[in-house]
This record gives structure tokens, sequence and C-alpha cells, in this order.
């Protein structure tokens, strides 16, 4: 009977966790980023882009595609193997140690496994990516990368598994605190990653002293966002692809552009950082973290009664079991998945805003155009995803629509059409 009742309190609980999130997602996503009249202006690749140029775009998608899928696929596969068979209890049922070690070793016995089998497709879209002339990497600091993220990886769910078996075995309730502890690691994560995480990959140096850095200083500074530098990382040695970020909230905060882009003209680069003021402004990254945060707390209810559902067919009573490491891992990757396209349709209209921003900035839609095309052709951008795509992987609008919307915006201020 109590377990019921508990189990009725959590269903409320989610219901409401899950309507507040629906309202902050729903009240903080800029859903309109033209005022009502502007102009419709349809996206066309072939106003833009070279028959050449759109040509390559497809076999590069074509060339990815099937390695990028069958990952998926793989990841998908994985997880429901762990959610819905014994497969994973009885390999984790092996490991001998205290629970905490085993748990441990269940993340990391379970994650190379998949990274093994997943890893000739890595090999596939790397070859692929370096026929293309997009990475500039060799086998050995490709490896070292990949080791790094999957270590990344492991140390951040043995973390979150421990925490989650951790409060299993000392409260009934767990996910109450496991909904408060998933919500204050998600911002946690997301203050620290440029200073822990990023540094990992990529090293970083301040802007050299010049024009250009003086330029952007001064823009920041027009714009009313406090930027002490902007900081080059040296992407080049892992890709060709142009890029920039902000990443980190509060003391963390920064810009970042890749040194890729340093051999764009300045004015165009300048448009790249007007985008990024736009996220520093909006607050996007700690909007996001938040939202995530809520996210992940409603993560840890739904594990609950995900669980309770699948525990017969997984072999595993209790999640306090390290046994039940598998059906967790399995759970959060399927819910990873699945929150996947939620989170691009809120991004592309976030970065549709930041363009909007760097348009107001700039009141340059000529050069923001020239950067557009730029980017999409230096990065072999997908001009024309189709709808599985789009949904999947498009956290930005394609370089078309980003395009159309600069002429759009073009003509609702009167400016000549470029
Ligand atoms: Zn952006």
């Amino acid at each position: 009977m109590g377990e019921v009742r508990e189990r009725r309190q959590l269903g409320v609980a989610l219901a409401g966790l899950g309507a507040v999130i629906l309202v902050v997602v729903w009240l903080t996503t800029p859903w309109r980023v033209l005022p009502p009249g502007a102009p419709y202006v349809a996206p066309d690749p072939a106003r833009d882009f070279t028959p050449a140029e759109i040509a390559r775009s497809v076999a590069f998608d074509a060339a990815t595609g099937t390695p990028a899928y069958l990952s998926l696929g793989l990841t998908i596969l994985f997880a429901g193997i762990l959610v819905a068979t014994p497969f994973g209890a009885r390999l984790l049922g092996r490991l001998r140690g205290p629970w905490w070690v085993r748990a441990i070793l269940g993340v990391l016995v379970l994650t190379v496994l998949v990274e093994a089998v997943r890893w000739p497709l890595g090999i596939w879209f790397e070859v692929q990516l370096r026929a293309f002339g997009l990475s500039t990497q060799n086998w050995a600091s490709w490896s070292l990368d990949r080791v790094k993220s999957i270590g990344v990886r492991v140390v951040l769910l043995s973390i979150m598994v421990v925490a989650v078996i951790a409060l299993a075995r000392r409260f009934r309730r767990w996910w109450i605190p496991a909904a408060v502890g998933a919500f204050a690691l998600t911002l946690a994560a997301s203050f620290v990653y440029p200073v822990v995480f990023e540094p990992l990959f990529n090293d970083f140096r301040p802007m050299p002293a010049g024009q250009l850095r003086t330029d952007l200083l001064a823009m920041a500074q027009r714009d009313g966002v406090p930027v002490e530098d902007v900081l080059i990382a040296d992407a080049s040695r892992r890709t060709n692809a142009l890029n920039a970020y902000v990443s980190g909230f509060g003391a963390t905060r920064r810009i970042v552009v890749y040194d890729t882009l340093l051999k764009a003209p300045e004015d165009e680069i300048e448009l790249v950082v007007a985008h990024e003021l736009g996220h520093a402004k909006y607050g996007d990254v700690l909007n996001g973290t938040l939202i995530g945060g809520l996210g992940a707390a409603f993560g840890a209810g739904l594990l609950f009664l995900a669980f309770w559902l699948v525990r017969r067919r997984a072999g595993v009573e209790a999640i306090s079991d390290p046994r039940a490491v598998g059906v967790v891992m399995g759970l959060m990757s399927i819910a990873t998945v699945l929150s996947g396209p939620a989170q691009n349709v809120v991004s592309r209209h976030v970065e549709a805003r930041a363009d909007v921003h760097a348009l107001d900035l700039t009141r340059d839609p000529k050069t923001f155009i020239a950067m557009q095309k730029r980017l999409a052709t230096t990065n072999i951008s997908d001009l024309a995803p189709d709808v599985m795509e789009y949904v999947l992987y498009a956290s930005h609008p394609t370089a078309p629509e980003r395009i159309a919307m600069a002429r759009s915006w073009a003509r609702l201020n009167r400016l000549p059409e470029p």
C-alpha cells in the first residue's frame, strides 16, 4: 500500500515539475525574433551557394550520414538491451568489492564495451572528415581525444550513479534528494565546464593586442556586455572548421573564438563575436543551464518510476544494488536521445535571437551573409537537411534560413537587401 501511495505522490510531483518546465521553456524561448511586421524571405540555398558548393554539401552529408545514424542506432540498441534484458545485471554480477567500487567499475565496463563497438564507426566518420579536408588530426591525436572524452564521461556518470545508489541505500524516497542533487550538479558542471573540462581538449590564450582585439572589446562595450577578453582556442589542431561560442556563466563566462576563424576578414569575425555577445547579453548559457537543471531533476524522478517498471525484466530488484548501474545508464541514455530534439527546437530560436542581436549591433547584413556563407562552405554544413536530420541534429537554423532572416531584417530596417 505504502509503495502505491509513494508512486502516486511522485507522479503528482513529476506532473507539477513537468508543467513548471514547460511554462518556463515556453516563456523564456524567443519564439519570434523579428517583429510581426518583418517581411518573409524564403530560404533558398541556390541564391547564395554555387551548384558545386551545394553538391559538396550533399556529398558530405551522404558520406557522414551512415556512420552517424549507425552510431545513434547503436546507442539506442545498447540502452534497450540494458533496460529490457538482464544482460547488464548478469555482467556486473561478476564484479567484486564494496558497492561503490562495483558501481564505478560497472560504469567503466559498460562504457568501454559500447565504445569499443562504436570505435570503428568513429574511424569511418573521421575518414570522411579527412577525405573532405575538415579534420587536421592524425590517428594518435584522434584516439587520445576520444579516450579523454570517454574518460570525462566515465567520471561524470560515476559521480551520478554513485550518488543515486548512495541515496537509494539511505532514503526510501531517494528521488527527492536525487532531484535536488541533479539540479545542483547540472549547475556546478556548467559553471566549472570552461575551466575544468575545456582545457582537457584545447589550449586557450587571450586574443593578442591589436586592432581586432581593440575593435571587438569596443563593440562589447558599445553593447553593454562586460567582456575582459576574447579567448582563442587552438582548434586548428583538430579541425579546419570555423566556430565561436560562449560558455560558463558568472565568474567563468568566456567568449571563445576558434583560431581557424582568425583567417577570415576582420569584419566577419566581428559579426561572429556580435552573435556571441547576443548569447552573453541574454544570459543564454545560464538560462539553458537552469532549464537543464530542472530537466535533470525531472529525470531523477522519472528514473525512480522507470526503474520500477523495468526492474523485473532487467533482473535487478532495487536501484541500491550496484548491478542496477546498467539499467540506470540505459535509462539515462534513452532520456538523452529523446530530449535532444526538444533541446534543438529551443536552441534554434535562441540562435536566431543571437543572429538578430548581431544584426542590430552591427547593422551590417551584407557582412552577416558573407560570414554565414563562409561558415557554411568551410564547415560543409547541411544546406537542406531532411526532416530527420533537422529534428535530430539542427541546433542552429540552417545557413539559408539564417541568410533569409538577415534579408528580412534588412528589408524591415529599410537597408539595401544584400
Ligand atoms: Zn550561437
